[in-house]
């Protein structure tokens, strides 16, 4: 199939174009154009909130086992169209084929979880006294919406919008104006599995898109998930507004490696942590906290991330900000003392000039109060500090503002305990790199990687996406009066 040259909004089950100007979709592996899309306004939300509640009534008065038989049938699909869907991720984000394919494997496996919900979602009844039954059963909120980043452009769409529709909730999404091709096909790959329209719309744009969703009186609740600059926006704007709402934000992951540490394992899964998609996940290595003599480990480290080449085993990243941004973080550590020890700046492939590519890059003897050491990068680049003992290197880590995950190399069972009680993120490695819970476990972080109660994903999710109703019945047949009748 080949890449729509125009990507419309999807409101109501149609394509719809309301003349809104449009950006430029750009693929980062060679600067070339691949689409366009639309800029839209609150107009367009104003549309695709007002379809939604139209198709509320209908899709939530299915059951759920009704509900989940669409997701059986779009799970399939995902698989059918495999190569497909790889293709849109890696051309508009940037990623490596390889990569870009286990993003849409993970969202096979995220749909499997949404059809397993009517064996999750099985509500609770108890006679409390004769005759009297207290029921709780879980019921959806209404229109629902969803902001999304750029880095897993089929992914993290996913994370929340099969749960919430087979909840019985109808959607809108906001996908990042930098890759809205992979929503467009979700969309019809949804309706091509049945889905009824109006239950998921598409609006595309930027903050002017995002600020309506959160001022909209008819949406429910909003997941959001990107930066934390923008997570802390969106999380009080549609708290104000009193939506409910989970916003997800940045990460600076900290690896704690301890000296006992398997060399040949830590080392590359340190640095596959760190250069898988380029740096751009929210669960990627940012710094390594060496703790005493780990001089070998750092060798091995070297030798591995030599071995990474841009434009084969190493995507692009999203933009040519992206990588200046990114190449300044380097020059300013270097400039401020730290050593670098593979050096990933003005990387250039071979045919694809105009990309955007950072090679690798691991920055020794990093001190904690730079900004490598603090910010948020986002790219592969991995800062080392070193530590003398167990006790600072959790010190550095609990130092940060972020928590999303963090990581321990060692082979020692009660050094890693101290680390798993001791770390302030909310998911943690042992002798892995990439400490991402699978379903039906719940993802989020602590601290400013996350704002909101619960959890986006797994079994937390469905918390987030649907409200109790508590029903109280008495069918006595002495019809007795008791004290709490
Ligand atoms: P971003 O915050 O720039 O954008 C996310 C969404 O917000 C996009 O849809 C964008 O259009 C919108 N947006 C951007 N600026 C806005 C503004 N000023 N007001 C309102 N809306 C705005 O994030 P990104 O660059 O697309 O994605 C990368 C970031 O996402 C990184 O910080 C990464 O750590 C984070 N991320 C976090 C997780 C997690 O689980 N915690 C997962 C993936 C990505």
């Amino acid at each position: 199939m080949t890449i729509q040259a125009e990507v419309s909004n999807f409101i109501g089950g149609q394509k719809i174009s309301n003349g809104q100007s449009s950006l430029d979709v750009i693929s980062p592996l060679d600067g070339s154009k691949l689409s366009t899309m639309p800029l839209s306004n609150h107009t367009d939300i104003n549309q695709a909130v007002e379809a939604a509640q139209k198709a509320f009534p209908a899709w939530s008065g299915l059951t759920l086992k009704e509900r989940v038989q669409i997701f059986f049938k779009y799970r399939n699909l995902l698989e059918k169209h495999i190569d497909e869907l790889t293709n849109l991720v890696h051309k508009e984000n940037g990623k490596t084929t390889e990569e870009a394919r286990a993003e849409v494997l993970k969202s096979i496996e995220l749909c499997e979880f949404a059809v397993s919900m009517p064996q999750i979602v099985t509500n609770e009844i108890q006679e409390v006294s004769k005759g009297v039954e207290c029921r709780i059963e879980r019921k959806p909120l209404g229109v629902v919406a969803c902001i999304t980043p750029f880095n897993f452009p089929n992914m993290v769409p996913h994370w929340t919008i099969p749960n919430a529709l087979v909840l019985g909730n109808t959607v809108v999404l906001k996908p990042s104006e930098l890759v809205p091709l992979s929503a467009a096909r979700m969309a019809e790959l949804l309706q091509e599995a049945g889905l009824p329209d109006g239950v998921f719309n598409v609006v595309n744009g930027g903050k002017e898109v995002v600020e309506a969703i959160c001022d909209h009186p008819d949406i429910k609740a909003t997941s959001f998930v990107g930066s934390t600059k923008v997570a802390k926006i969106v999380y009080k704007r549609a708290s104000a507004n009193l939506q409910r709402c989970v916003a997800l934000g940045g990460a600076k992951n900290h690896l704690l490696v301890l000296p006992d540490a398997n060399v040949d394992m830590t080392a590359n899964n340190v640095v596959a942590s760190m250069a898988g998609c380029a740096g751009q996940r929210c669960m990627a290595a940012s710094v390594m906290v060496g703790v005493d003599k780990v001089q070998p480990i750092i060798d091995k480290m070297v030798e591995e991330a030599k071995a990474i080449k841009p434009g084969e085993n190493l995507g692009s990243v999203i933009s040519k900000e992206a990588k200046e941004r990114i190449e300044q973080y380097i020059t300013e550590a270097e400039a401020q003392g730290a050593k670098i020890l593979v050096d990933g700046r003005n990387a250039v492939v071979e045919g694809s000039e105009d990309g955007f590519y950072v090679g690798p890059t691991i920055i020794d003897y990093v001190k904690p109060d730079m900004a490598v050491a603090k910010e948020e990068i986002f790219g592969p680049v991995i800062s080392i500090i070193r530590a003398k003992d167990l006790d600072e290197a959790i010190a550095i880590e609990n130092s940060s503002n972020y928590g999303n995950a963090a990581a321990v190399f060692t082979q020692s069972g009660g050094l890693a305990r101290q680390v798993m009680e001791k770390a302030s993120a909310g998911m943690i490695g042992v002798n892995i790199g990439v400490p991402v819970p699978r379903e039906p476990f719940s993802f989020g972080g602590w601290n400013e990687s996350k704002f909101g109660v619960g959890d986006i994903t797994g079994k937390s999710s469905i918390e987030f996406w649907t409200q109790n109703k508590k029903t109280t019945t008495k069918w006595n047949p002495e019809d007795k009066r008791d004290w709490m009748s």
